[in-house]
């Protein structure tokens, strides 16, 4: 069981997300711009290693994306062309192994590549859809708890965090998490 219209309609009055205080209405919005000058160093704040430490302790685009990811309560659908950014595999595997429900659809052909994480992720037990056509599942959205939609032209890798000029959406819209709800659920039912 997915998101549905009633479950959406409940998520929008209690709306929260880690960047902003919530209000009466909802239209809650963020737009989420790459390349960053480098990925997120792990050690954060306790890093030692200064001026050396070639990771970015700022808080760049891909920080805030995964503080989306990771204030997830209870679902993520997750519909991306490709995934091979470890920063973000590594949390959606945290996501799944504290209990939210993941799904993810992905193109069939990209996730037969090297590096990519969708093989980690079948393995781990979340379940995983392809559309398996020679044409691109080449949508890159994803629905958090059946209330934030994140969408835009970010593939989840390594290149397009560093190298690529990319853009992401996030809204809470209920409209806009409608659409992209049903489209979800549609290729949920037409893949395997
Ligand atoms: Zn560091």
């Amino acid at each position: 069981m997915g998101c549905t219209s009633s479950n959406i309609a409940a998520a929008a009055t209690t709306t929260s997300n880690p960047t902003h205080k919530v209000g009466k209405s909802s239209g809650q919005h963020q737009v989420l711009f790459f390349p960053d000058p480098a990925l997120p160093c792990r050690y954060g704040s306790k890093c030692r290693r200064g001026k050396n430490c070639e990771f970015s302790h700022e808080r760049t685009s891909l920080v805030r994306f995964i503080q989306f990811l990771r204030h997830t309560k209870s679902s993520i659908d997750i519909c991306v062309f490709t995934i091979t950014c470890n920063d973000i595999a590594r949390e959606i595997m945290d996501l799944y192994k504290r209990g939210v429900k993941v799904r993810i659809i992905t193109d069939t052909q990209q996730s037969t590549n090297i590096g990519s994480d969708i093989a980690k992720f079948r393995e781990a037990g979340i379940k995983v859809k392809e559309d398996h056509t020679p044409h691109h599942m080449h949508h890159k959205f994803a629905i958090i708890d059946c209330k934030i939609v994140m969408t835009g032209s970010f593939n989840w890798t390594r290149s397009a965090v560093l190298n690529n000029k990319e853009n992401i959406v996030v809204t809470d819209v209920k409209p806009v998490v409608q659409a992209f709800t049903q489209e979800f659920e549609n290729l949920w039912k037409a893949f395997h």
